[in-house]
């Protein structure tokens, strides 16, 4: 895991590597993705290095959530999507391989065929039920 020192992140922040910059405020930075999966994909991450959503301090999440309705409301005003999806992905198993906290802008276009990497499969009711009691319990 990348830590502050060597974080690309980081680098675009401190500006010693160049981005595709959007938007930028005290406490946020926004600019596109290299590997856009659709035209218009961007990026929002707070300028303060942290590895991923557990490690992020509430400040941060609320100042990235602003950003990212003015984002991605110029998105869609820019490339006039069909549609247009907010992603953020948690530890190498959900796909992150960028360990600096970073919520995806990406627009979204009938028949684009872009997939997640998991399928839409009816959960168990009763599972469904006792697990929203435990998760409640670590709120
Ligand atoms: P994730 O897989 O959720 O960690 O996403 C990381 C994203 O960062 C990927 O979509 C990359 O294409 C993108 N990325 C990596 N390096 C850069 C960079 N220097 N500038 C812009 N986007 C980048």
């Amino acid at each position: 895991m990348a830590d502050q020192a060597n974080c690309i992140f980081c680098k675009i922040v401190a500006g010693t590597i160049p981005s595709y910059k959007l938007y930028e405020d005290a406490m946020t930075l926004a600019f596109l993705d290299i590997n856009p999966g659709n035209p218009g994909h961007a990026l929002v991450i707070p300028k303060a290095h942290a590895a991923n959503l557990y490690a992020s301090a509430d400040k941060d999440l609320a100042a990235v959530m602003a950003t990212v309705r003015k984002v991605a409301a110029a998105v869609e005003k820019t490339v006039s999507p069909d549609g247009l999806n907010l992603l953020q992905a948690n530890g190498p198993g959900a796909a992150q391989s960028v360990f600096h906290f970073h919520m995806h802008i990406l627009p979204r276009r009938n028949g684009d065929e872009l997939k997640m990497n998991w399928g839409l499969k009816p959960g168990d009711k009763g599972e469904l039920a006792a697990l929203a009691v435990k998760i409640r319990a670590n709120l």
